[in-house]
């Protein structure tokens, strides 16, 4: 009896700490929410809270894959037992306006059947030997017609790309066609299994933190919902393959 007490009690406990620990976490994510609304109704009036596209922040391996607001960072709880797996990239414009690039040099592949949807493989410029991963998603208007360029079609095995390639527009395809998402890019950073092999995207613990890999803070505990997630020094911008650098004075707005 007593034991049993002991068990249910501490049974409860352990469903309280999860409960709380979500909630905090979903607190988080709606006060960002509320900032990523206040953004889409005038992304002209917030242009100052967008990163630039194929821009560096310090000394960054990766270019930053697309130009838009960061709604959603790496880590954030939409509902129980989810936690979002990349970082959300909001261009404010329509489906097909937003250019999304390439943002590390590797080999690109698309599933016969991904409509929206590229990853590319890479050996790990943080942790040399390990193989890693980069997926792009959300590739396409509300009825799945895809958004990716030409030179990508469905069933692409190995393609190499270089940092910065164009690989297709933002948009607002959730996979489901006629309930559409907002326009977007979704960008995460994906493990490998032994032979190599990318692990299932949706699980927080097959993707890794994006933050050393772009150079700045991008994971949901590092952020508070109500500041801006940007370089906290000057951008370095690239022109297309690369080559031709400059200075970028966007991240010197903001403190
Ligand atoms: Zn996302």
């Amino acid at each position: 009896m007593k034991r049993g007490m002991l068990f249910t009690g501490g049974f409860a406990l352990l469903v309280a700490t999860g409960l709380g620990l979500w909630w905090w976490r979903f607190r988080a994510s709606l006060v960002r929410t509320r900032r990523l609304l206040t953004y889409l109704r005038e992304p002209q009036t917030h242009a100052d809270w967008r990163i630039p596209a194929r821009a560096r922040c310090r000394d960054a391996p990766f270019l930053t894959p697309t130009e838009g607001y960061i709604g959603y960072l790496w880590g954030d709880a939409f509902r129980p037992g989810h936690r979002h797996t990349g970082i959300d990239i909001f261009g404010g414009g329509p489906n097909g306006q937003t250019p999304v690039y390439a943002a590390y040099p590797g080999e690109l592949y698309r599933g016969a059947d991904w409509k929206a949807s590229l990853i590319i493989r890479h050996r790990d410029p943080l942790h040399p030997g390990r193989i890693i991963w980069t997926y792009y998603t959300h590739l396409a208007d509300e009825q799945g017609r895809s958004l990716i360029d030409a030179a990508f079609p469905p069933g692409t095995e190995g393609v190499p790309v270089e940092a910065g390639t164009f690989l297709g527009y933002q948009g607002n395809f959730s996979g489901t066609p006629g309930r559409p998402v907002g326009v977007h890019l979704h960008f995460s950073i994906v493990r490998s299994d032994a032979r190599g092999h990318y692990l299932d995207e949706r699980r927080l613990e097959n993707t890794l933190d994006p933050s050393p890999y772009l150079g700045f803070p991008l994971r949901y505990d590092q952020v508070p919902g109500d500041q801006v997630p940007t370089c906290p020094t000057a951008w370095e911008l690239s022109e297309p393959g690369g080559h031709s650098l400059l200075r970028g004075l966007l991240g010197e707005r903001l403190p």
